[in-house]
């Protein structure tokens, strides 16, 4: 939707392909029994991103959508019953919160999250924010990105005390990777959200899809609902055009330039790129409907031990987003850790990691951290296919909201400057 959005404000003739009958993707509320949970994201980070894509493809956001902080982003509930919460946007509120978690242990956070201002400057130059090429990368990038040292290894080094151990971890363990996969420098996320903030949607994030319909309305752009892109049509090696299924049949689109923005397994002209990757799955979803739930401290609740379990409250409407192993119901894992809400579900919506895939045609995480290499098999904003655009998650710079809004970008800017040459890997 944001490619779509920028590409028709630039002059291109747009048309949308969503295979639901409804846009949106992971942003898609579920509604049940008067209840309604947001299906997938409840925050971003970099506000910046969603304010340019306003800017730079009609009115401004402040216009159509309040985003407002999140003040406590996180409460980290530990086994021994200790608990640390996160402010958003604010060292001093760090510092001062880990302080409180053990002596020295303040010092040693910000430190941390200091230790990536640097690689989030020299990665937002020449990898979030402009189009990379792989092959002729400045020597510090490159440093950066070929960088042998894995998250683990930095949270090892870093943290003696097993709690901080997870909390520095946690933004991995929660998309389901594992931190001896993930590069060091990942752990700039920790940066942006102490620098930045969280930024949220009063009633929720899934208000974002209808602004952005409304912009792509505006912007005269074609969306087609209920029709999937089947394959992309090549000829003499270039794009032109889109086969699709939809509510009239199959049938082919012509097309000068295509931007995918789904898993590259799901088009038969791209899945050979994501031969050496594996989707990020997500974790077992649980909204939770109740009667007079009891007030959290902050936007999320983290309760650590396997399972690992996330509580994201809006008012009555839960959601819990399990990781590891749940032997029992998710209400009386809940209760383990204190939060006992057993006689206070009035509704409730259970779905797995393979039935949200299925829902999502494909998973909104993107791409499994499998160790540095991870970044080089993303595609976008270029592909090896000329005239072929990757962009979402599972195309550079990544998964989550913001990193996703960055790959519109860059696939906008790509295509203003693309001369007709293709791959900038070439
Ligand atoms: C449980 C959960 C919680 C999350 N929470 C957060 C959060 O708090 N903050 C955050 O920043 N991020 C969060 N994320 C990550 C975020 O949701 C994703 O990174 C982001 O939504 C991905 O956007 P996307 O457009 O790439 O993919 P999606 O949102 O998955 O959308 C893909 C779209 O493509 C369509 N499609 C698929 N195949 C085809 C086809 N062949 N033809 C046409 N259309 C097709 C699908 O129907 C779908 O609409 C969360 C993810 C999950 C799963």
């Amino acid at each position: 939707m944001a490619s779509a959005a920028r590409l028709a404000k630039l002059g291109h003739d747009v048309t949308l392909l969503e295979a639901a009958d409804h846009l949106g993707g992971a942003l898609e509320p579920i509604s049940q029994d008067g209840f309604t949970w947001d299906g997938g994201p409840t925050m971003t980070l970099l506000p910046a991103v969603t304010r340019d894509l306003f800017r730079k493809s009609g009115r401004p956001l402040e216009r159509e959508l309040d985003l407002e902080p999140v003040e406590v982003i996180r409460e980290h509930r530990f086994e021994d019953r200790t608990r640390v919460q996160m402010s958003g946007g604010s060292r001093a509120a760090q510092l001062e919160a880990f302080d409180a978690l053990g002596k020295g242990l303040g010092r040693q956070w910000v430190d941390f999250v200091a230790s990536y201002a640097e690689d989030w400057e020299v990665l937002r130059q020449h990898y979030f924010e402009v189009p990379w090429s792989p092959t002729a990368l400045p020597r510090e990038v490159a440093a950066l990105l070929e960088s042998r040292e894995t998250m683990a290894k930095r949270i090892r080094r870093t943290f003696k005390d097993r709690r901080m151990r997870l909390v520095a971890g946690f933004p991995f363990e929660a998309e389901g990777h594992n931190p001896r996969d993930v590069p060091a420098w990942a752990g700039l996320v920790h940066y942006l959200e102490q620098r930045f903030g969280a930024w949220t949607v009063p009633g929720g994030m899934h208000q974002v899809t209808g602004v952005l319909e409304q912009r792509l309305a505006t912007r005269k752009v074609a969306v087609l609902k209920g029709t999937a892109a089947t394959d992309v049509v090549l000829r003499g090696g270039r794009v032109v055009g889109v086969a699709i299924s939809g509510p009239d049949g199959e049938a082919e689109i012509e097309s000068e330039m295509v931007v995918s923005a789904i898993d590259p397994r799901r088009l038969p002209a791209t899945e050979r790129y994501a031969d050496r990757t594996l989707p990020a799955m997500p974790p077992q979803v649980f909204h939770l409907g109740l009667k007079d739930a009891p007030e959290l401290p902050a936007a999320e609740v983290v309760l650590h031990g396997d399972p690992l379990l996330v509580v994201r409250a809006s008012g009555n409407a839960w959601t819990v987003h399990v990781r590891g192993r749940l032997l029992e119901d998710v209400t009386v894992a809940l209760a383990r850790h204190r939060l006992d809400v057993r006689d206070q579900v009035v509704s409730r919506v259970d779905l797995g990691p393979r039935e949200l895939v299925g829902r999502w045609g494909g998973s909104p995480y993107g791409l499994l951290w499998m160790g540095r290499n991870t970044v080089r098999h993303r595609l976008g904003p270029t592909t090896p296919i000329p005239g072929l655009y990757a962009a979402g998650a599972h195309a550079t710079p990544g998964a989550g909201l913001p990193f996703v809004g960055l790959s519109a970008a860059l696939v906008a800017q790509a295509i203003t400057t693309d001369t007709g040459g293709g791959d900038l890997r070439a």
